[in-house]
């Protein structure tokens, strides 16, 4: 079956097709590193993730790359605000992110680029612009560099604009551009902006302008011309628009399919600084939430659709998880856990159909309906069927609850270690007043591991515990 990806340039569903049979690489634009990530930026990374375990599981060799805008306007100015070098302050933001993408089973990229390890390439595409008439340093003597906007009459065709209807490039003042809509390759250093964040260039000493970053990676990684070009539906314009300018007038041909996911905003707006920061992995565990049962919340909508942030769905996603974790652990529990096996036509017409998740997930649902029907009535072999087509479906979303990733290593699992321990320790407790007849002692121990929303179930193999309401 051939996947189909709604591609933003052509605004159109289309069967994807590789630049190079069995080879696909991919480019996310990462995170600007002013602020640690809310879990609105995080759902960029697991939608991505889930196109890439997709592919991986269709036989695809991906190359997949997310960078790190390290240097940029709002790095600096978080810098200046704390009298502190811009690295620091993106380097610490960087360690968060990499470990609230751990914590959410999202694979490493095969690269992660920084912005400031390219500047090199950033400065041969913006000569190659200047050479070709397509940009031009600022005539006010800032130091500047603009990409000329008018040079390029495919201008505005990702986001479907008219250039006339265009707002003003908001990058940098109008004074030495020839068209308000001009966007800056290069800035200039400015009196009061911190000296240590500045490079040497042809143009005098300065920054690069935050689009050409991408497009300087892009380039030096997936090369002149490659498959899939993602981010938040917000980058569109002018991000977007801006780096195909730039990379298709300096000759290469660039991305040729263009993903882009929905927001994860709240009470109907963006998630911002002042209050969506703080809705982090952080705030999400304070609820009893796992990051299993966040990623769980993001895969459950379609990565295209808009998800406005509520508690309560959340906890719903949670709950909805927790049931198919269930069936998975009483199956393995029954009959081994077997392996992730072959995958249900279902499912698989609903990923390839612009990786529907919530086709896909209502596939997964009917399997674990058939599946706890099978444990009831014993019958192991169909157990033992729809155990492993469970698995090989979330392993896809990323939500295998028999992973190494959510059982195995890490902080959370260290932790996870701890509790299992405690939890044992008070299970034995419990079997030695149980043992002695002491039954109130015994009921005691039950009680108050139920008080720290811990359910314990008496089976046939011993007591089973677990975290959360039992259904
Ligand atoms: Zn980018």
């Amino acid at each position: 079956m051939t996947l189909r990806l709604y591609d933003t340039a052509t605004r159109s569903v289309r069967d994807f097709v590789p630049r190079e049979a069995g080879k696909v690489g991919v480019y996310l634009c990462g995170l600007t590193l002013q602020a640690p990530p809310h879990i609105g930026h995080l759902r960029s990374g697991v939608n991505y993730d889930v196109l890439r375990r997709w592919l991986l599981s269709k036989g695809f060799e991906v190359t997949f790359i997310r960078n790190l805008t390290d240097i940029d306007d709002k790095v600096l100015a978080k810098a200046m605000e704390h009298g502190r070098p811009f690295w620091s302050i993106a380097y610490a933001n960087e360690q968060i992110l990499t470990a609230s993408y751990r914590a959410l089973n999202v694979l490493p990229p095969t690269y992660e680029p920084r912005a400031t390890g390219h500047v090199p390439e950033m400065h041969e595409l913006i000569a190659r612009l200047i050479e070709t008439g397509h940009a031009y340093p600022a005539t006010d003597g800032s130091g500047d560099v603009y990409f000329d906007v008018a040079s390029w009459p495919a201008y505005g065709s990702l986001s479907g604009q008219a250039p006339a209807d265009m707002q003003p490039a908001g990058d940098s003042p109008d004074r030495g551009k020839r068209d308000p809509r001009d966007f800056a390759l290069w800035k200039g250093a400015k009196p009061g902006e911190p000296a240590d964040a500045y490079w040497p260039s042809p143009w005098g000493r300065g920054r690069p302008g935050w689009h050409i970053e991408c497009s300087a990676m892009c380039w030096r990684y997936l090369g002149p011309e490659f498959d899939i070009h993602g981010g938040g539906l917000d980058l569109t314009f002018p991000h977007h628009e801006n780096e195909i300018a730039q990379s298709q007038a300096a000759d290469l041909p660039f991305a040729r399919y263009w993903v882009h996911h929905g927001l994860l905003g709240i009470g109907g707006t963006k998630m911002g600084k002042s209050l969506g920061n703080t809705l982090d992995l952080d705030y999400v565990a304070s609820l009893g939430v796992r990051p299993v049962e966040l990623r769980y919340y993001y895969v459950a909508a379609h990565y295209r659709s808009r998800i406005d942030y509520s508690e309560d769905a959340l906890r719903e996603a949670a709950v909805a998880y927790r049931r198919i974790e269930g069936f998975v652990q009483r199956a393995a529990e029954r009959v081994g856990p077997g392996r992730p096996g072959d995958l249900p036509g279902g499912f698989v017409a609903a990923m390839d159909d612009d990786l529907n998740t919530s086709a896909a997930l209502a596939a997964l649902h009917e399997v674990v309906r058939d599946g706890n029907t099978a444990l009831t009535a014993g019958d192991d072999v169909t157990v033992r069927t729809t155990l492993s087509a469970t698995r090989a479906m979330l392993d896809i979303l990323g939500v295998d609850p028999l992973d190494p990733a959510w059982t195995g290593g890490g902080r959370t699992d260290d932790l996870r270690g701890v509790v299992d321990s405690l939890i044992a320790l008070a299970l034995e407790q419990r079997a030695q007043a149980r043992s002695r007849k002491d039954w109130a002692a015994a009921d005691a121990v039950r009680d108050q591991l139920k008080q720290a929303g811990v359910v314990v179930e008496d089976t046939p193999q011993g007591p089973r515990w677990t975290i959360g309401e039992q259904d």
